[in-house]
Order: C-alpha cells, then structure tokens, then sequence
C-alpha cells in the first residue's frame, strides 16, 4: 500500500514540467515514512497548508471530519511525545511527537489524550495548578509507535469546527513543512481557480494603499484562463501584478489555498512563491505577501507578484527586481501565470502587456507625513504622545501621518491619538507611549490603552506615561478597568445536588483588559478547571476526589487588571 503510494507519485513527480519540478524540490522529504494521522477515507481538507488567513499562513493541514469529534487520531511514525500543550484557545488541547527521521509532527484541536497521556497532563496539571499547559518530554516518558492511538479529534481551541490540525515541522529549526511533500495522500485532480488580475503602477515608489491599481476580470475553466474584454495591457511606467487565487481537493465543499504561484515574461520566471515551508517568525508577513490595503477594506486575499524590500518571507525564487517589472517602449510582452497547487494540478493565465511611454497613471500626492525609512528605528515625538516602531516592522518605507482626534465621551484617560491607519501592516507591532490626564493618578494601577473599538492593547502606567505595543496601527487612548470579571454559573446553584452530573460548568468573561486566571477550590483543595475561550465556558469534570456529601466550591477569577470575583458555593455530590 504505501509502496504503491510512493512509485505513483515518482511517475507523477516526472511528469511535472522542469518549473514544477523547481517548485516542488524533488526528493527533498521522506515519501514513505508517515502514515495518516486519521483514517477517514478520502481524506479531504478544510485547510490546506499555507492557506492565507487573517495575519497569518495557515501552519498546518486541517483534516475534515465529518462535522463530528471523536475520530481516532495516531502516530504517524514510531518516535515519542516530545511535548504537550494545553491552551485556552490556540490549539486547544496539542500533541508534538519527535520522530527518529528529524521531523516533528503537531496534532492540535484535540478532544481527549489517550489514556496514558491524559493521566500524565492531568497529574501535571495538579502538581503545577494551572489549566494552560506546555510541558517539554524527554524521550523516555511517553514512547508511541507508528499507528498507536495518540487521542481523539476535536474542536477545542480557538477551531471553527471539529477538524483535526496536523502539522510536520523540521525538529531542528522548527520550521514549519508542507505536509503534502511526506506522501500523504489527499485526492485531487482538481486545478486551481484564477478569479481576477491586478496591475499595480508602482512608479518605483513604496507599495500602499495610494498605489494605483486596476482590476481585470478573468475567465476560463479547465486550468486554461484569460482576461476579459483586452488581450493587451499599455503600460508606461513601472508596474507589478497581482492575482486572486482559490484550489479545491476532490468532493470538499469549500476552497483551500495554493502551493506556488510563478508569473513569467517571455517565457522567464520574473516572481515564484513556493509554500514548501516557513517559520513560524515570519508568518506574520502573509501582510506583505498579499494586498493588505485590499484585505482590509473587502477582505480579498490578492496575492501580489512583486515583493516588499522589508518582506522576511522565504518562499520566493526566481526574481527579478522583485517583481517591479518594466516595458520597453512599442514592445510587446507575453505574460504568464501557472499557478500550482500541493498535488501539480497547474492552471494558467496568459496576457499580453504593450510598453507604451504614454499609458501611465500617476501616483496621487501622500498627505503630508514623515518618512519612516522600513530598515531602521523610527520614532515620533509630541508633548503627548511617542511611537517607536524597531526594525523588522515595516515592510515598505511609511509615509508616518499622526492626528489628534476629539477625546471620547466616556472612560478616557488622555487625548485619542491616531497613529498612522489599520491599512499600513506591522509585522509585530510598535511602542506606544501616551500621556496619561492627572486624574488618572489614583486609577495609575488599572490604566491600559485601548483602540477606537475599545479593544485592549494592554500596558501599564511609567512616568506619566501609559506604555503598551499594539500589534497594529490605529487609534488610541488610555482607559481603566476597574470591573471585575463576571462568572455566570450554568448548571449549578447554591444547594444544588449534583450527583449524577459529569461536571460543573461556568460562562466567565471580562469586560476590557481580559481575564488574567482562574482558580477553582473544592473544600480549599485546588481543583482542574477546563476552559474554552471561544465560548467563554469553563468548567470542572468531577472525579472520584469528590465524593459524596456536601462540599463547598469556591472560583476566584482574576482579570489583567487585578480585579477580582470570587463564587462560593455549596452543592451536594
Ligand atoms: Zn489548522
């Protein structure tokens, strides 16, 4: 069977023209070393890896199941689990095996652990009282075989549905590996969609949102596309191209990323991104990969064929001036797209594009701002305000704009600053120091900044100032939290007889700066308690410590903030 597996996809891998065969790095990956982690057959993907999600590649395969948890999930190689983690949203409930061969394999969303590494989490668990969880294993603790049962698949974390999250990673760099290059097997014939075009007239200028850009209809089927309405672009100055792109496995309803991306003039490779692999640090630059202005304002995923100088990404090859591409005078060019997904199937779109000196379209004039140069430390200074954004941030040179806008009604602390607008991408985010209103000063210990959506961006009160790193840019200002959480018990109450009940469940939830912990006793005995951020549910499953008669619950759920709600009550077993 899986020697069968391994000489079908060689014949197929030769088969792949000589680009292709670039794109994949043949015979770079074990083909026969890993089983499936599941055995639902055909398997078929709700996420395929590398897929464009909001701030990030997707890092790993999703594994439909049926709309239902419970499916066994195994080992995929002999080697042991190397870590286990356990978190309130994320992953949920995560398993990491090394393997001998040097790679690592991550099974997230889980429902449960097998038996053996469910009792070693909770044991943990207890002796360190905490829910969340990342325990490092030596190789002795928990050996697994190829095929042994790990646990059953589920939706914990943050998952929009059951699915099983499966991910191979280089054990040494941690790098994250398109698992499709180890031989897993996901049926498809199916070549990608191209859905529309987009010529970008950069003027050798920083790529942003005041880029001119026109959209261009595409059509076709088959893995054969082409513009609607020309068959030849004019243009005059500099310019780089942009597509929109789905792929769909065979009998999945819904649509899944691209492996690569190539874009050829004249039959050479200007621009390839190739999703074979990626670091985890550098996910975040999916924001400079696409269109992030178009993102932004009507969430289409344009996948831009010219590269940010600032870009850490390494999935490209094969480019030339990274993709500003420019048009003799009178000449006529061939253009090409071949756009690859994980298995080959290929689809292409060809246009031609005419130099033409008069066919150009003028940047408009930035609104007066600073320039913040992508390679260095920037800062910018009021008497209220101070940004400073560490290189690594930026991934084009910003024209830096700053306003100070009416304060808000209620709840504010400071003046409200704009810095900058959520169209400009940050890869990890920036400093921000506010000055802080004198009537702040008794609240100093329960000031955080918040954005116009009064969404938390953390901090803390320092001379004067309150100091956070906001991930994105955006408007700001200070406001305190001085609320306790809130616990809303669902199944239980005060004298309740809870004997024939699995477990207790609670809706906890904070209103600004976010729950810190939670902290559940049975009788003063620290207990586990469960949480699921997405549905704000904790809860704690009764074991055989609780036993019958009455006893006393008391939950102590602190926010970030330091405000504090405490539940006490009693129930009978
Ligand atoms: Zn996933």
């Amino acid at each position: 069977m899986i020697r069968l597996h391994y000489i079908a996809l060689s014949l197929f891998l030769t088969s792949f023209t000589a680009s292709a065969q670039q794109i994949f790095s043949n015979n770079k990956y074990p083909l026969v070393d890993f089983r499936p982690p599941m055995d639902i057959t055909p398997a078929s993907l709700a996420g395929s890896f590398g897929e464009i999600r909001g701030n990030h590649f997707h890092s790993g395969m999703d594994y439909r199941t049926n709309q239902r948890e419970g499916y066994p999930v195994y080992a995929v190689a002999d080697g042991y689990v190397s870590r286990i983690r356990v978190q309130n949203g994320g992953f949920g409930q995560a398993l990491y095996l090394v393997h001998p061969n040097g790679y690592t394999t991550v099974y997230g969303h889980l429902q449960r652990f097998n038996p053996k590494i469910a009792q070693y989490t909770e044991k943990t668990q207890y002796a360190k009282k905490t829910f969340e969880l990342d325990e490092y294993l030596t190789s002795s603790i928990i050996p697994v075989h190829k095929g042994d049962l790990i646990a059953w698949s589920g939706n914990r974390g943050s998952s929009g549905g059951p699915h099983l999250h499966f991910e191979v990673r280089d054990s040494k760099t941690e790098a994250t590996i398109n698992p499709q290059l180890f031989g897993l097997d996901i049926p498809d014939n199916i070549p990608p969609v191209i859905h529309a075009m987009y010529v970008y007239r950069l003027n050798k200028k920083p790529f942003n949102e005041f880029t001119p850009k026109q959209y261009f209809q595409v059509l076709g089927a088959n893995g054969k596309y082409h513009l609607n309405q020309v068959s030849t672009i004019n243009l005059g100055e500099e310019a780089g191209f942009g597509i929109t792109v789905t792929d769909r496995g065979n009998g999945a309803s819904g649509t899944n990323g691209v492996y690569s991306i190539m874009l050829e003039v004249d039959g050479k490779p200007v621009y390839t991104s190739a999703l074979e692999r990626f670091s985890f640090d550098n996910s975040k630059a999916v924001n400079s990969h696409m269109d992030y202005p178009a993102y932004m304002n009507t969430k289409r995923v344009i996948q831009k064929s010219f590269v940010d100088p600032g870009n850490p990404l390494q999935i490209y090859f094969n480019l030339v001036n990274n993709g500003r591409l420019e048009f003799e005078d009178g000449k006529l060019y061939a253009l090409k797209y071949t756009v690859t997904d994980a298995k080959g199937n290929q689809s292409t779109l060809e246009f031609k594009v005419k130099g033409d000196g008069k066919a150009t379209i003028a940047t408009k004039d930035l609104p007066a701002g600073t320039l913040f140069p992508y390679n260095q430390n920037n800062e910018f200074n009021t008497n209220n305000v101070k940004v400073i954004i560490a290189p690594g941030n930026l991934y084009n040179d910003l024209n830096f704009t700053y306003a100070e806008k009416p304060r808000p009604a209620s709840n504010a602390f400071s003046a409200m600053h704009q810095i900058q607008n959520a169209l400009t991408p940050l890869h990890t985010g920036f400093e921000l120091w506010i000055k802080a209103d004198s009537s702040l000063s008794k609240y100093k210990d329960k000031a955080i900044i918040v954005n116009a959506n009064r969404a938390s961006q953390g901090g803390y009160f320092e001379n004067g100032y309150v100091k956070a790193k906001p991930r994105t840019f955006g408007t700001f200002f200070i406001a305190i939290d001085t609320i306790a959480p809130s616990i809303v018990p669902i199944n239980i109450s005060s004298g309740k007889n809870m004997a024939g009940l699995s477990k207790m469940t609670f809706k906890i939830s904070d209103n600004l700066s976010g729950l810190k912990s939670f902290n559940g006793y049975i009788d003063g005995k620290w207990v586990l308690m469960e949480f699921d951020a997405k549905t704000a549910t904790l809860w704690h499953s009764f074991t055989s410590q609780t036993a019958t008669g009455k006893h006393t619950l008391r939950l102590v759920v602190d926010d970030v903030k330091n405000n504090s709600k405490t539940l006490t009550i009693d129930f009978y077993k």
